[in-house]
């Protein structure tokens, strides 16, 4: 067969099943491939050889046994290093658990490895996912493979980046604020945060638990929804996982693939375009708006006035759950110790560990959220910021009274310089007005490529649900791919330099 890594993991399921690769032939380009150009991309932290390479065989020696087996059985993916593998090394891309590996996996890892799915490694990421850009890592940078000088997002560059170099035809990320649409949308891939509640967090380590989600990143928008069915449903063991069953999330993506929207309703946000956005994310947004009604969709404006607070609520909100969170990095229990010489009481242990552990952007989160919790002080940062998220849901329910589903770009640039925002916090900040008012409001939202801006990176087209009608995303996402891809003549990836390989 012809280059495995090049197919979509629904293309490459269907050459396992039919018997014109195997398992262990997909796992192993998918390795060479990782040799090959993982040296620039960096993408991951920790390569699993043998473990991939043994699930692929047991894959196929269970295939040529007649077993039944699951769509995805033998299609090789890449976990984010926040996600717990038993067995594998995982480190949140923090010096602090250096060296830590997992007695157990979350239970997303459980659903892959009982499908089949042989894991590649894990990849690297913002540490603690606080960022956007994958440059926060205590490990270095992950590289854009559309421009090695350029960010790939954050904090999941290094799932986004594996898929977009294809190192991997699918990936896992996870998602507190935008962690898998931003960096989709600057690398040119599929990534959907689900509705909150709809895929278990049982082993991942916590950033913000109102707030976190772990979803699909893929090339195509039929392969997140392929995935998702895969992670996704009820665990008893997540206090919030939602007891019912998922939408037809794969159903959705093949009736979207046929190009039609007639009757479905597509909300424009007001508040989430214009000033701020560069011009070629503009462009090519208006441009696959106009797709989307040629498609037969309703395109109505909707306004939603209080999303201008969402980034001051989330860095409130999100640094107060992430101090408490990360209290547990003590020195006393996982990864990294550091014994100071004289004196080496718990405390000062605790304090030396934590001082050498985290980097400066946790550190600065932290103390922002100690701070925005303490006494005297919660009610009027805390407490105001939960009265916005309440604003904030209502708007979206108003909207989607209006509306089937709402979309935005993704993201207000294309891959920005490494470098260019490290020493800006704020401006760091702002790459994900777009993304948060999602996880404030607990609703799923996708991100799919929808063209290059004027210098040639890729933009994203973000699309909005209402909680658990997932459905919703992958039917408009999979229509609007089919538009663009024939406008285009295939997936714009098909448009990326070449990476030099060695
Ligand atoms: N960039 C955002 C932050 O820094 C989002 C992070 C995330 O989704 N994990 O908090």
């Amino acid at each position: 067969m012809s280059d495995l890594t090049r197919l979509s993991a629904a293309a490459l399921a269907d050459a396992l099943t039919s018997g014109q690769a195997s398992s262990v032939e997909a796992t192993q380009a998918h390795l060479d491939r990782i040799a090959a150009v993982d040296g620039a991309v960096h993408a991951f932290l920790h390569v699993s050889t043998d473990e991939a390479l043994a699930t692929a065989a047991d894959v196929d020696a269970r295939r040529a046994a007649g077993e039944e087996l699951h769509a995805l059985a033998g299609v090789p993916i890449a976990v984010k290093d926040v996600v717990v593998t038993q067995g594998l090394p995982t480190t949140a891309g923090s010096k602090i658990l250096e060296g830590w590996v997992p007695p157990y996996d979350a239970t997303l890892v459980e659903r892959i490895k009982a499908a089949g799915l042989p894991i590649l490694g894990k990849t690297n990421m913002d540490e603690f996912a606080m960022g956007s850009s994958t440059e926060h890592s205590a490990y270095g940078n992950t590289h854009n493979p559309w421009d090695l000088d350029r960010i790939p997002g954050g904090s999941g560059g290094g799932s986004a980046a594996a898929v977009a170099a294809y190192e991997a035809p699918l990936a896992i990320g996870t998602d507190t604020g935008g962690s898998i649409r931003q960096p989709a949308a600057v690398t040119g891939t599929v990534g959907v945060k689900p509705t909150y509640g709809g895929v278990s967090r049982y082993g991942l380590i916590a950033l913000a638990s109102s707030l976190d989600q772990a979803g699909p990143v893929t090339r195509t928008v039929l392969d997140s929804a392929l995935l998702h069915e895969l992670i996704g449903g009820h665990d008893p063991r997540d206090s919030t996982s939602i007891d019912e069953p998922l939408p037809d999330l794969v159903g959705a993506a093949r009736l979207g693939a046929n190009g039609d929207l007639t009757g479905v309703r597509v909300g424009v946000i007001t508040e989430l375009q214009g000033e701020g956005y560069q011009a070629g994310v503009q462009a090519r947004f208006d441009e696959s708006l106009e797709l989307l009604r040629s498609a037969g969709a309703e395109i109505v404006e909707v306004s939603c006035p209080h999303f201008e607070y969402a980034l001051a609520a989330y860095y409130l909100i999100l640094p107060a759950e992430a101090s408490s969170n990360l209290a547990k990095f003590d020195g006393m229990r996982f990864g990294l110790r550091v014994v100071p010489e004289d004196h080496p009481t718990a405390e000062r242990v605790m304090s030396a560990t934590r001082g050498q552990g985290f980097g400066d952007e946790v550190k600065r989160r932290i103390i922002l959220g100690t701070y925005a919790l303490s006494a005297g002080y919660y009610d009027a940062y805390y407490g105001s910021a939960q009265k916005v998220r309440t604003l904030i849901q209502r708007d979206f329910a108003a909207a989607f009274e209006k509306a089937d589903v709402l979309v935005s770009p993704t993201a207000p640039t294309t891959a920005f310089k490494l470098g260019e925002k490290l020493d800006d916090p704020l401006a760091m900040y702002l790459n994900d007005v777009a993304t948060i008012p999602a996880n404030l409001a607990g609703v799923p939202g996708l991100s799919l490529p929808s063209g290059l801006s004027d210098d040639g990176l890729p933009v994203g087209f973000q699309v909005l649900a209402p909680a658990k009608a997932d459905d919703r995303l992958y039917r408009v996402g999979a229509a609007l791919e089919a538009l663009l891809e024939n406008t285009w003549g295939g997936p714009l990836l098909g448009r990326a330099p070449e990476l030099e390989t060695r």
